[in-house]
């Protein structure tokens, strides 16, 4: 590996704030610093932390000055002193960003609530970091179809998929988004078939035959799919838990062990010690999946504040040139522990 990467993040909370600690982490990279608009408990845990704030703007500005936190500039001055900027701010606010992108001359990672038109290269390492390098800007796709592009990863590198279908329970907030519903029903999300994913899927699979519908449940930790796969070819269930079992960041687990849910999956995590309880990997169930001919069947799990942390860091470094895509996935995966196969403990 060459020289440092400088590394700033603009929007420093559930995302932003992990893929800080993960930059943190690799010894190619250095944490310039994050950019937050208000001098909250977070902002005060980075500084504990050794982290520099800047601004994210001159009104934000005044009130750190106010709350008498030391800051080191805004975003501009930030900007100034990075290689790649990893924004991580609210849906859709991203794309407003890119025009200061552009004018400091850095590159940007984009996240998965901004359009794919908006880098024009939506990135899932496993998939098509190749297509990444030394690009300007790149887009981290959502949690959910990072999820479904290595499962249908792995799929479609064994025996091929003639199509793939899904139905995503997805969580209704984030754990301390108190603001967000629903408290008491099951909401479609949205009404209308196919939901966006799909074609975030073929975003990043060009072509690949697939339909999601989605819905919306009082839940926060994480989301479930039901995906049913029809392949090119007839499979043994062997060759298929193979496939699956090989791909990199997808863990295996067994409901016999007493993993039946994904409460159990977060205090699997909590118990093997991962930070803020975070699962990296895509989770699937071993007993769930069926193979009937060419027909699989599977459950998968999804931690949504944390299976895009290894993406972020893959596509820094993607951007930056000078990595393969195997160089690159294996010291993200060593530095913040990812495992691939079944999970064991
Ligand atoms: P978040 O709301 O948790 O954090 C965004 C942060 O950005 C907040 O601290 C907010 O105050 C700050 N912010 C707002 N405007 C800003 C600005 N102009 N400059 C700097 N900071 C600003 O959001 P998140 O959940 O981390 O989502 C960030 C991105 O990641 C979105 O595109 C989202 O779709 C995507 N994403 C989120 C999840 C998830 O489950 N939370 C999963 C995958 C991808």
């Amino acid at each position: 590996m060459g020289r440092m990467i400088r590394v700033g993040i603009n929007g420093y909370h559930t995302i932003g704030a992990r893929v800080a600690d993960a930059v943190k982490k690799q010894s190619d990279m250095q944490l310039v610093g994050v950019s937050k608009v208000k001098p909250d408990y977070r902002a005060r845990i980075a500084v504990e932390k050794g982290i520099d704030i800047y601004a994210a703007n001159e009104r934000s500005l005044e009130s750190f000055r106010n709350s008498k936190m030391t800051v080191k500039g805004t975003i501009g001055d930030l900007l100034k002193k990075v290689d790649v900027i990893v924004d991580a701010t609210p849906d859709e606010v991203g794309a407003s960003n890119k025009l200061i992108y552009e004018r400091a001359g850095v590159k940007g990672i984009f996240q998965g609530g901004e359009e794919h038109s908006l880098t024009n290269l939506s990135f899932v390492a496993q998939c098509n970091y190749g297509q990444a390098v030394n690009k300007q800007f790149v887009r981290v796709v959502s949690c959910n179809t990072t999820a479904l592009c290595r499962t249908l990863h792995a799929l479609e590198r064994g025996s091929g998929i003639e199509r793939a279908r899904a139905v995503l329970v997805r969580r209704g907030a984030d754990p301390d988004e108190v603001s967000k519903g629903p408290i008491d029903a099951v909401v479609l999300d949205p009404p209308t078939v196919p939901s966006h994913h799909a074609p975030d899927v073929q975003s990043v699979m060009k072509g690949l035959n697939i339909v999601t519908m989605a819905v919306k449940v009082p839940e926060t930790h994480m989301h479930l799919h039901s995906l049913l796969v029809t392949l090119k070819r007839k499979e043994s269930r062997e060759v298929v838990v193979d496939a699956l079992e090989s791909e990199p960041r997808l863990a295996l687990v067994d409901a016999k062990t007493g993993v039946k849910s994904t409460a159990a999956l977060i205090d699997m995590a909590r118990e093997m010690g991962r930070p803020r309880n975070d699962i990296y990997e895509a989770v699937v169930w071993r007993d769930s999946i069926s193979v009937s001919d060419n027909e699989v069947y599977l459950f998968l799990a999804v931690h949504q504040e944390a299976i895009v942390i290894p993406e972020n860091i893959d596509a820094i470094r993607a951007v930056s040139g000078g990595y393969t895509q195997e160089q690159s996935m294996k010291a993200t995966d060593d530095s913040l522990g990812i495992t691939t196969g079944t999970w064991t403990t």
